[in-house]
C-alpha cells in the first residue's frame, strides 16, 4: 500500500510525532512502494472468466466427484475428474516450469470413510527462481470432491458446481496463468480430495509438509467462491470474505501463542498478518472489489482445508463468497414447492469467481515476488521509555533494499502508519510500544513488500 494512503488514518498527534520528531535520515535509495508491479497487473488481467466457466462445466460433467465414487470410468466419478485435472494442468503448463503430480494416500475407515479409500490430491508446483527464496512456499487450494445431503452417498448426482468446482477452477486458472511468470518463492496449486469426508486430502499434505519441515509461509483455501447471490436473492459481487484465525483453541497453549498473548498480540497471529497483506494487495490490484477480513477461522462452527494447515502451525486463510445460499450446497438435486435445491452450475457467477481468483493471484504473486517476513523481530524493553526501538535479523535475499516499520492503534484492524528505515537492523519510532502495535516488513529493490512480523520482547 502506498504510504500516502495510510496518512488519512493517522491521528493529529501521530502526525505531529512523525513529522516533528522523526529520528531517521532518508534511506539512500528508497524503493518506490507506490509503484504497481507490472507483472501482477498482467497476471490479474489474464485470469479469464471464460476459462473458469469451462473448467467448472467440465468438473460438473463427471456427475459426482464424491471421494468414494467410481475411479475406473473415464466419464463419471472422482477418478475421471482427477485424471482430467492433472492432464489439463500438464497441457496448460507445457513449456513452463510447472510440475504436476498426484499426492496420494489410503485413508482408513473412519466416520465418513466406509472402506479404505485412496485419497488423491493433484498438486502443481511452480518452483521459485531465487536461490534464497525458493524453499519458501505459498499454497493455494480448492477441493474437487463433491457431496450430497447424505455425505456417504457416493453414487447420486452431486454436481458440486460452487462447492467446490468454483475453487478448483480458480486454482487451475491461477496455475495456468502464473506458470508463464517467474517468482522468487515457490507456488503450490492444489486440487485436493476428501474435504467433505473430513479434510483428508489437505490434512495429508499439511502433515507431510510439517514432517518434511517445509516452510509454508502462507496457505489459502478457496471454498464456495462461485456465487454472488444470497439465499434472499440479494446480489453482492463486490466483495469476498477472508476468514482469519487469531490463536488456536487448543487445550495446551504453545510457547508461540503464550508469547503473543502476553503482549496483547492475539490480533497479530501469522494468519492475521497474512490477512492484512492479502487485503492490501488484493484491493490494490483488483479495483472496486473488497476483501472483507473476518476475525474468525471459519464460518460459525464450520471448517475447511485451511484448518489442517493451521493445526500444523502455518498461516492459513479461507476465501468464501459473502452470502451463501444453503439450498445450493450439500443438497440432493430436487425441486420442492417450486424451489430448486442442489449445487447446480446455473447458480455460479463466473465473472464473480474470476474476481476472487484475481484477488488470490495478486496476493500470491506479491508474496512470491517479495522477501520473507523478517525473522527474530524484537522490541527493546531494557529501558522504560515512551518510544519504540525494534531490532531484527537481516534477511537472506540478495535483492532486499531495506525495511519498513508499520504500526496501528491497538484497536485498529489494519496498519495506519509506516516508515521506510533503510537497510538497517534496528530502528526507533517516536511512538509508545504501549499504545501501538508494530510490525517490521522487508522491502526489495523493486518495491515488493513482505508480510509484517510482530515483535516479541527482547530479553
Ligand atoms: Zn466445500
Amino acid at each position: 500500500m502506498p504510504h500516502a494512503r495510510l496518512t488519512p488514518g493517522l491521528t493529529a498527534g501521530l502526525i505531529t510525532a512523525l513529522f516533528a520528531t522523526s529520528v531517521f535520515a532518508a534511506p539512500s535509495a528508497s524503493p518506490d512502494l507506490t509503484r504497481r508491479q507490472p507483472q501482477i497487473d498482467k497476471i490479474v488481467a489474464e485470469i479469464s472468466p471464460k476459462r473458469i466457466e469451462a473448467y467448472v462445466r467440465k468438473l460438473v460433467s463427471f456427475e459426482t466427484r464424491h471421494t468414494m465414487s467410481d475411479t475406473v470410468s473415464e466419464t463419471r466419478g472422482i477418478g475421471a475428474a482427477r485424471r482430467w485435472i492433472k492432464a489439463e494442468l500438464e497441457r496448460c503448463g507445457a513449456g513452463t516450469a510447472l510440475q504436476v503430480a498426484y499426492d496420494s494416500h489410503v485413508a482408513p475407515v473412519s466416520a465418513r470413510i466406509s472402506r479404505p479409500t485412496e485419497i488423491v490430491n493433484v498438486v502443481a508446483t511452480l518452483p521459485g527462481t531465487q536461490e534464497a527464496s525458493k524453499a519458501r512456499l505459498y499454497v493455494v487450494s480448492g477441493h474437487y470432491d463433491s457431496r450430497n445431503t447424505d455425505v456417504m452417498d457416493a453414487t447420486g448426482k452431486s454436481p458440486g458446481a460452487n462447492d467446490d468446482a468454483s475453487g478448483t477452477a480458480a486454482v487451475m486458472e491461477m496455475a495456468c496463468v502464473m506458470a508463464k511468470h517467474k517468482f522468487d518463492a515457490t507456488l503450490v496449486f492444489m486440487a485436493v480430495a476428501a474435504e467433505e469426508q473430513g479434510l483428508l486430502g489437505a490434512g495429508h499434505w499439511a502433515r507431510q509438509a510439517r514432517a518434511n519441515n517445509l516452510n509454508v509461509a502462507g496457505m489459502f483455501t478457496n471454498d464456495i467462491i462461485g456465487s454472488s447471490r444470497a439465499d434472499d436473492g440479494r446480489v453482492d459481487n463486490k466483495q469476498v470474505r477472508l476468514f482469519s484465525q487469531s490463536v488456536p483453541a487448543t487445550k495446551e497453549m504453545s510457547e508461540a501463542v503464550r508469547a503473543l498473548l502476553a503482549t496483547g498480540g492475539e490480533n497479530d497471529s501469522l494468519s492475521r498478518q497474512l490477512a492484512r497483506h492479502t487485503k492490501e494487495q488484493g484491493e490494490r490490484y483488483v479495483k472496486g472489489f473488497k476483501v472483507s477480513v473476518i476475525h474468525r477461522h471459519d464460518r460459525y462452527l464450520r471448517g475447511g482445508d485451511h484448518m489442517p494447515f493451521l493445526e500444523q502451525g502455518y498461516a492459513a486463510l479461507r476465501f468464501t463468497e459473502p452470502n451463501e445460499d444453503f439450498a445450493h450446497q450439500h443438497q440432493n438435486l430436487r425441486t420442492e414447492d417450486g424451489k430448486v435445491y442442489g449445487d447446480l452450475i446455473e447458480f455460479v457467477d463466473f465473472d464473480y469467481t474470476a474476481k476472487v481468483a484475481k484477488v488470490n493471484a495478486a496476493t500470491l504473486a506479491s508474496l512470491a515476488l517479495a522477501p520473507a517476513a523478517p525473522q527474530q523481530v524484537k522490541v527493546r524493553t531494557d529501558k522504560l521509555t515512551n518510544d519504540t526501538t525494534l531490532v531484527w535479523q537481516a534477511n537472506a535475499e540478495p535483492d532486499v533494499a531495506g525495511y519498513r516499520i508499520v504500526w496501528r492503534e491497538t484497536t485498529a484492524a489494519g496498519w495506519q502508519g509506516s516508515k521506510l528505515v533503510g537497510n538497517v537492523n534496528e530502528a526507533t519510532i517516536k511512538l509508545s510500544k504501549d499504545n501501538y502495535f508494530f510490525g517490521v516488513q522487508a522491502v526489495d529493490k523493486e518495491g515488493n513488500v513482505s508480510v509484517a512480523t510482530y515483535p516479541l520482547p527482547l530479553r
